[in-house]
């Protein structure tokens, strides 16, 4: 058994909750699944919009999630195994190999928002890395992020 308490985690937000009770953005810890030899691969919810309230464009979803395959992978290298869109549109999933500190989820998070706000292009925008290369927005990205970092202090916030 993972303690998710000392992840930093309310342990009454961990795994599938009411989408009606959802706040948003929030970070929360969707499950830990521990291997045989003790390796554990974390599931997180990066929520951005409040479920069937608001939705999320398919152009700032998809060039937010070229934002966040690029930061984690560059902040977690020895951690990110993945981060997939929510079909709903209102949030993503991040899966993470042996780390889950909701601390250092969080920082992570932080820093890839404030690269967002800096940079001058969508990562993987090209015909070689994507498969709708044109369906890219810099400032539709550069806005969500804006709005998820104004929220910070209510990130692990996770119900209303
Ligand atoms: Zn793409």
């Amino acid at each position: 058994m993972v303690n998710v308490e000392q992840l930093g985690w309310t342990p009454d937000t961990v795994g599938e909750l009411d989408h009606r009770l959802l706040s948003a953005p929030h970070v929360k810890l969707r499950s830990s699944t521990i291997g045989a030899t003790g390796d554990i691969v974390y599931a997180v919810d990066l929520r951005i919009n409040q479920p069937n309230v608001s939705f999320l464009s398919t152009t700032e979803m998809h060039s937010f999630e070229h934002f966040l395959l690029a930061g984690f992978q560059e902040y977690m290298p020895k951690n990110f195994i993945s981060v997939g869109l929510m079909g709903c549109q209102t949030g993503f999933y991040l899966i993470l190999f042996n780390e889950g500190n909701a601390e250092r989820i969080c920082d992570v998070y932080e820093n890839i928002l404030k690269d967002v706000l800096k940079a001058d292009a969508v990562p993987y925008a090209n015909i070689q890395q994507c498969g709708n290369y044109k369906n890219h927005s810099l400032e539709l990205a550069q806005a969500l992020a804006r709005r998820v970092l104004d929220a910070k202090s209510n990130w692990r916030k996770v119900t209303i």
